[in-house]
């Protein structure tokens, strides 16, 4: 495949996308039914096909282990499949510790590779195990969940949690092929799904056009109000796994994969300026400040990450709304994709009080002053300082009464 942008399109039904950093660069290829071939697209990024380690959890590997690690031994890979617990708790140097062991018992040396098949956690904590054992052997990226296959598969952001923070041991160490099975996500529980779609929302209003057309198209608007979730979005979200997953030979689909590969292809660029977050890959945070404080005070289960960001880009637009960078029009803008994902748009769940108290936590600060993604128009994404006192009366206004 071409490394250069220019190539980056579809193919045979398979969207590609280069992430341009020179000997470090890879691709992302996005199409329904592609994990049956990740192990001939994987035998391409090795000198030789050799030993692979599927680092996966018990859920992933029931559904999708069989279909990977058959892909693998298909294209010449001996295949080992590795498991470490469901969920954020598997995301620890203790159960990194573990599977390095079991790497050195069975043998795993620097020709070995890596194969992350899962959601973030996985990806995050794969991706760590393979930077640091060796001191680093290549790996691959199966992303199983709607956040990983837009965001955390993407960039080489690598990391275990800490007990005093999440994502604090870690380094940046880049993939060396993203796969990505649109199909993977028809066994997702509607509320991954709707995490998932909370990235997607914040990739149409920070890239603007033609994005942001195509998720307004491919979401069904009148889901939220439909299904009667409200502004708190405690919809099943049966209808968006309708629309975009039970029928994968449809129009929704093929759009659900564009929409993937429009967003990979933003990120990528992002990533290709500032590998290391110094500087412009900031504005992938947007409504990330906010939401993260709101993930913490509802302790990470009354709001999960999505839910949060989608009620922290309402912050964002709010705020934008108040300093006259953004008119009413865009503001309901935000409020319709977000309500049409059945996500929340208000924090009953949490105070006020507290969401505040642990904005002055965000790692993202700098020297106090309290730094934000906000837009002037939708695609205009800034990084801006915001005064306290229009943050606390933005989050007060959301907390629909809970102080
Ligand atoms: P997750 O990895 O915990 O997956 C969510 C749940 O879905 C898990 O229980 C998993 O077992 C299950 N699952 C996964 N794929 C499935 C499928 N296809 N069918 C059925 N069940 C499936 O959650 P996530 O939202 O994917 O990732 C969150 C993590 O990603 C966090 O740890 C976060 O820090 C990290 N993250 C990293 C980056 C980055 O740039 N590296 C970016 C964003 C988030
Ligand atoms: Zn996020």
């Amino acid at each position: 495949m071409k490394p250069d942008s220019e190539a980056a399109g579809v193919f045979g039904g398979v969207s590609l996308v280069r992430v341009e950093l020179g000997a470090r660069g890879y691709d992302i290829l996005i199409a329904p039914g592609l994990l049956a071939k990740a192990g001939e697209l994987a035998a391409k990024v090795v000198p030789a096909p050799g030993r692979a380690f599927i680092i996966t959890n018990p859920v992933i590997a029931g559904l999708y282990g069989g279909d990977a690690e058959r892909s693998l031994r298909a294209a010449g890979f001996t295949v080992t499949t590795l498991e470490v617990p469901a969920g954020e708790r598997a995301k620890t140097l203790a159960a990194a510790g573990k599977i390095y062991g079991r790497l050195l018992e069975l043998g795993a040396d620097r020709r070995s590779m890596v194969v992350a098949l899962g959601g973030g956690v996985i990806g995050d904590l794969a991706g760590f195990i393979a930077a640091t054992y060796m001191r680093g052997i290549p790996y691959i990226q199966l992303p199983t969940t709607l956040l990983a296959q837009v965001d955390s598969s993407v960039g080489g952001k690598t990391a275990v949690d800490h007990a005093l923070g999440k994502n604090i041991i870690g380094v940046f160490y880049q993939p060396r092929l993203v796969v990505i099975d649109p199909r993977v996500l028809g066994t997702l529980p509607p509320r991954e799904l709707r995490t998932g779609l909370s990235e997607v929302i914040k990739y149409a209003l920070i890239s603007g056009e033609p994005l942001l057309s195509r998720v307004r198209a491919a979401l069904p608007l009148d889901l939220g109000r439909a299904e009667g979730t409200g502004s708190e979005g405690t919809g099943s979200g049966r209808a968006i796994k309708q629309v975009f997953i039970a029928r994968p030979d449809t129009n929704a689909a093929a759009a659900l994969a564009g929409i993937i590969a429009d967003c990979c292809r933003y990120k990528a660029k992002v990533v290709a300026e500032d590998e290391c977050d110094l500087g412009r890959r900031a504005v992938l945070n947007y409504g990330h400040t906010i939401g993260h404080a709101i993930e913490v005070a509802a302790g990470y289960r009354r709001y999960n990450h999505g839910e949060a960001v989608a009620v922290g880009m309402i912050a964002a637009a709010r705020i934008a709304r108040a300093r006259g960078w953004l008119n009413e029009a865009d503001v309901l803008l935000h409020e319709e994709l977000i309500s049409a994902a059945g996500l929340p748009l208000t924090m009953a769940k949490v105070a006020a009080a507290e969401v505040f108290s642990n904005l002055k936590y965000d790692k993202k600060r700098e020297e106090g002053s309290d730094r934000m993604v906000l837009l002037k128009g939708p695609g205009r994404p800034v990084v801006s300082s915001v005064e306290p006192n229009l943050i606390k009366k933005t989050i007060a206004g959301l907390s629909g009464g809970a102080k």
